[in-house]
């Protein structure tokens, strides 16, 4: 177990910056997951921190010790890389086995943890494969069990389950998060899923061009994202950012026979902040008569407990998230309501969080 601290930590490959004055703590014992869409710099952050590459400026502490300049070993900190990296002449139980035998630890422990592993991670019945029979998912899983095998104070985590197919995805993430708290260690888990990043992690690490964005429990970067980046990210569907006045005047419109505390505030903000809306904010209702505040159905998802419903005004769209037996069509009329607890307010110019 072990806390790692990131202190100003710089990163650059001839002119990009991969890791622009990253500071993180990392704490003992938990599970955080560090997301960010590709290139954003999550799998330079762990090379660095595995010590295979060295910073340009800044700190690297393990458990308070300066660890800036120590070797990968004396770090002691265990992988699972992107890319699988399994002995193609070994068995599964082999290849798990390889760095407890290396170590010399002995054959009855090495074998005990075998099967507690495979248990775990559903590959008991593979174990006597080598990697070419084994599926990507059943190699990915072999390489998760490696990983674990050897005590080490953290475990570092690369998009590990990002092969496997969705089913088996969700229920990696399930086996993680308890394997981490069943464990007591300190895992790391890089993603660019957010679904995957918020559902596994304790906290969560949001990169921006190699930079953090946001540090936080999930729950409550959803409810505060710091800017218009972060809130873009969080979530699925995608929260509407209004390009234009044509559902913001109607949106602020529908508040207005409301009384919560949060509207007075969106009122005044609005018109010279970028508004958003989260999709389960949106409300549609049947139109009792052609008003101002109606806009078109342009499509519909039906995805059984909810549909997601495009709807457009003069070239602006919007997508809600309504119940999944939703009676409406393509071309229908609607009209539109928001929740104000669903409603962000951004600075235009920096994209930071205003309300
Ligand atoms: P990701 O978030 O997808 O894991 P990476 O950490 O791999 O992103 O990369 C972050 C940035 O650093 C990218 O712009 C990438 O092109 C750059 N980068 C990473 N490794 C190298 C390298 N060895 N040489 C040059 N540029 C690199
Ligand atoms: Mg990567």
């Amino acid at each position: 177990m072990a806390e790692i601290r990131l202190e100003g930590v710089t990163k650059r490959y001839g002119a990009v910056t991969a890791l622009d004055d990253v500071n993180l703590t990392i704490d003992t014992a938990a599970f955080t997951s560090v997301f960010g869409p590709p290139g954003s710099g999550k799998s330079v952050l762990l090379r660095i921190l595995l010590g295979l590459e060295q910073v340009d400026e800044g700190k690297i502490l393990i458990n308070g010790q300066d660890m800036t300049f120590a070797s990968p070993r004396e770090r002691n900190l265990a992988m699972v890389f992107q890319n699988l990296a399994l002995f193609p002449h070994l068995t599964a139980r082999n290849n798990i086995a390889f760095p407890m035998r290396r170590r010399g630890t002995a054959e009855t422990e090495i074998e005990a943890k075998i099967d507690e592993l495979a248990n775990v991670l559903s590959i008991g019945h593979i174990l006597h494969k080598k990697p070419a029979a084994l599926s990507g998912g059943e190699r990915q899983r072999v390489a998760i069990a490696r990983a674990l095998i050897r005590e080490a104070a953290v475990y570092l985590m690369d998009e590990p389950i990002a092969a496997l197919d969705a089913r088996l995805r969700d229920a990696m993430r399930v086996e993680l998060k308890r394997l981490q708290s069943e464990l007591g260690k300190t895992f790391i888990y890089v993603t660019h899923d957010c679904d995957e990043a918020m559902s596994v992690a304790d906290k969560m690490a949001i990169l921006e061009n190699g930079h953090v964005a946001q540090v936080d429990r999930p729950d409550g970067i959803y409810a505060a994202p710091a800017s218009v980046y972060v809130a873009e990210l969080m979530g699925s569907p995608r929260i509407n950012v209004l390009s234009g006045s044509q559902f913001a005047d109607i949106i602020v419109e529908s508040l207005k026979s409301l009384s919560e505390s949060r509207v007075p505030q969106i009122q005044s903000g609005y018109p010279d902040c970028r508004i958003a809306l989260r999709p389960e904010a949106v409300r549609l209702h049947q139109v009792s008569e052609q008003g101002a505040n109606t806009a078109c159905v342009s499509d519909i998802e039906r995805l059984g407990a909810f549909a997601i419903v495009t709807v457009s005004k003069g070239g602006e769209s919007l997508r809600s998230v309504s119940p999944g037996d939703i009676p409406l069509a393509v071309g229908d009329d609607v009209c539109l309501t928001a929740d104000p607890d669903g409603i962000l307010l951004f600075d235009p110019d920096n994209g930071s969080r205003l309300i």
